[in-house]
């Protein structure tokens, strides 16, 4: 089927007790492997295509990628574009097609990240595609373990959520509640009362970054308490780059890169379907679908309403 986008899906997974899993392609291997997972697991599904992904492999390669392998498969699948620091970048992806978008304007001022944020969601939302926002900063693990301290110092509060949503009118937003980018062993435990209080007081999916290095049972709880998108990296890096070295290093005379693409692909397919199973994702294709065109209906009938007011 086409593509969808990923605002009615999120709202409704949110309020129905479950998450949608969120997975970081960089080749089309990886991609592959997702959109596979999701069809075996009849599961709506995000393919998240990084800047840095991007830079590697060009927005329109990787989007072609992801959106021929949708329209062969029964499952609901977005391309969303992951951590867009660059407004270009966001601009860039909205031409190419992507029917999800983030912008990451948490390096920024407060007021400079809502200012970004909110003009890339009316530029979006003038096509009817959504955006996601980023408030507090997820920190990065990438030179080693993040101290106690370091990973508080950058949480949302709840207070600067409301403020931001209701500034910028995002569709989702991303909240640092204790999770860090690139931890490689799942070890971290979120702040769920912190995630319950941002529920409390924005009424939008929210979205937890980071998600490789959290114990399962935090997932879970994290979801209950209001998280509507989660995003896997690190795990299908690390999945896919152990099972190239596992082959490599069992049969070094192998060259075809086929044979061990396929052997990475396999690996990460496995990983992506535990991870939509611990999501309660699986077996949701149907009803998403029946969502995303309920609610498709509901914006023709209120466009057709008001052409004849005008
Ligand atoms: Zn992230």
């Amino acid at each position: 089927m086409p593509l969808v986008d990923s605002k009615a899906m999120l709202i409704y997974a949110q309020k129905n007790g479950f998450a949608i899993g969120a997975f970081n392609a960089n080749n089309m291997e990886v991609a592959q492997a997702i959109v596979s997972a999701a069809e075996e697991e009849q599961a709506p599904v995000i393919v998240q295509i990084s800047e840095g992904a991007v830079k590697y492999a060009g927005a329109h390669c990787m989007f072609s990628i992801v959106k021929s392998l949708a329209e062969q498969t029964s499952a609901p699948v977005v391309c969303h574009l992951d951590h867009g620091v660059n407004y270009h970048t966001v601009i860039k992806c909205l031409r190419v097609g992507f029917t999800s978008l983030m912008f990451d304007g948490s390096s920024l001022t407060f007021e400079e990240n809502i200012k970004i944020t909110k003009e890339l969601a009316k530029i979006a939302h003038s096509v009817g595609i959504p955006l996601e926002g980023e408030i507090g900063k997820i920190p990065d693990a990438a030179k080693g373990p993040l101290s106690q301290e370091e990973i508080k110092r950058y949480l949302t509060t709840p207070e600067e959520a409301k403020e931001f949503f209701e500034s910028t009118g995002v569709d989702s937003l991303a909240v640092a509640v204790g999770s860090a980018h690139r931890v490689k062993v799942q070890s971290v435990s979120l702040d769920i009362e912190r995630i319950a209080r941002i529920r409390e007081s924005v009424n939008v999916p929210l979205v937890l970054h980071g998600a490789s290095g959290v114990l399962d049972d935090s997932i879970e709880k994290a979801i209950k308490a209001g998280i509507a998108k989660i995003n896997f990296a690190t795990e299908l890096n690390k999945a896919y780059t152990e099972a190239l070295k596992h082959i490599f290093n069992n049969k070094p005379e192998l060259i075809d890169v086929r044979k061990y693409g396929e052997f990475g692909r396999e690996k990460v397919k496995e990983v992506v379907k535990d991870k939509i199973r611990l999501l309660g994702s699986s077996g949701k294709a149907k009803e998403i679908l029946n969502e995303i065109i309920k609610n498709e209906c509901a914006i023709n009938a209120n466009s057709f309403e008001r052409e004849i007011v005008e």
